[in-house]
């Protein structure tokens, strides 16, 4: 299948006892037991499971290539999971432009937990293979990364955490399945905030954790999803799933328009730089187009000038709404810094841009005037 069929069909199927064809929402908590004390229907409790999780689970699953998937209520606490599912004295190795609520979580609490961690640029592989230690069991990818848009060589990241008896979880929020598949590069892990483009129209919290195979770790993390029940909710999955279904139609018109946007501010007088793996200009490109197969809907743009002068220009927006997140409807935009903790990587001039799926032109209007 196609993935423009793929994203429509995967996972739905027509409901037995009624005929409907958009899956019924199951807000029932319980489920009946047979008079044996089997379970012949498949559920016992929503907390274990629950049938429009695990259809969402299971799409997941389809669109990554994986064995198995878990979702969350949010992307936060699907990467939570997988660190709590290491031990203690087990080291985690990250980017150092990780997003920064897991960054403050890995240095302020798990730290208390004997999880040891350390930070590196993931696009220098001599500083990943030096970043990596004799007790490294996990390895956090995020690519491309947010909001400076580096973009990892994940095949060769994957090697070099093998080698080093490590896992690697990579987090694909930013191109979702649709652009690029990390466990067919040789992840271990993918990790979403379904929050973005899956759920898509900035209407649903959610998260998942993929996985390639169904092995130790796996069953920790899906042990601490059913025990622990921090699990997308009936409704919440159906959203991100009724979002799913026009992810193709989606992604392709954000790639496109942020494509043809970060062509043209690249040439504006008033921006210092722009950050998109589309552009032949980034350092990364060559990676980028070798493991995504489009570079998605989010820029970031270096306005020359400080933050008042970032500040300025996002105050003159019309269109693109003054916002955190991305991935929705809407063409969004972010003063980054300002809303990272103190001691971000994020430069003070950066703007980010989550490019929606309004008329190009109509948004490019939206920005010369913003600048101008
Ligand atoms: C938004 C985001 C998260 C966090 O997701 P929430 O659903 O907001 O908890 C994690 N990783 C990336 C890359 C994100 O963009």
């Amino acid at each position: 299948m196609h993935p423009e069929t793929r994203v429509v069909h995967a996972g739905q199927e027509i409901d037995a006892a009624t005929g409907a064809v958009a899956q019924p929402i199951h807000l029932s908590t319980t489920f009946e037991r047979d008079a044996d004390g089997e379970y012949s229907r498949g559920h016992v409790y929503t907390r274990d499971t629950n049938p429009n999780r695990l259809t969402l689970e299971n799409v997941l699953a389809q669109l990554e290539g994986g064995a198995a998937a878990a979702a969350f209520s949010s992307g936060s606490v699907a990467t939570m999971t997988l660190l709590q599912a290491l031990r203690a004295g087990d080291h985690v190795l990250a980017p150092d432009n990780f997003y920064f609520g897991i960054q403050k979580i890995i240095r302020e609490l798990f730290a208390d937990w004997n999880l040891e961690h350390s930070f590196v640029d993931m696009t220098d592989i001599d500083a990943v293979k030096a970043g990596l230690r004799p007790n490294t069991r996990l390895v956090l990818l995020e690519t491309p990364s947010n909001p400076l848009m580096k973009v990892s060589d994940i095949a060769a990241i994957a090697s070099l955490a093998h080698e080093a008896g490590a896992l690697l979880a990579c987090d694909n929020t930013i191109a979702s399945p649709l652009l690029q598949q990390p466990l067919l590069h040789g992840a271990d892990f993918v990790i979403h905030a379904t929050t973005k483009y899956l759920g898509g129209h900035s209407d649903v919290l959610g998260g998942a954790v993929i996985a390639r195979e169904e092995g130790e770790m796996w069953s920790r993390v899906q042990m601490l999803q059913r025990v622990g029940g921090a699990v997308a909710s009936p409704f919440d999955s159906w959203l991100v799933l009724r979002g799913i279904q026009t992810l193709a139609l989606r992604i392709n018109a954000h790639a496109s328009n942020a494509l043809e946007l970060a062509t043209r501010l690249e040439t504006h007088p008033v921006i210092a730089a722009v950050l998109y793996p589309g552009l032949e200009s980034h350092p990364q490109h060559a990676i980028a187009s070798k493991q995504m197969s489009g570079y998605g809907g989010l820029l970031s743009i270096l306005v020359h000038g400080d933050a008042a002068r970032a500040m300025e220009v996002a105050a003159k927006t019309k269109l693109f709404i003054r916002a955190t997140s991305f991935g929705g409807t809407h063409s969004l935009i972010e003063h980054r810094a300002s809303v990272e903790a103190p001691g971000t990587l994020t430069p003070q001039n950066l703007l980010r841009l989550s490019v929606g799926i309004e008329h190009v032109e109509d948004l490019w209007e939206d920005l010369t005037q913003a600048l101008a």
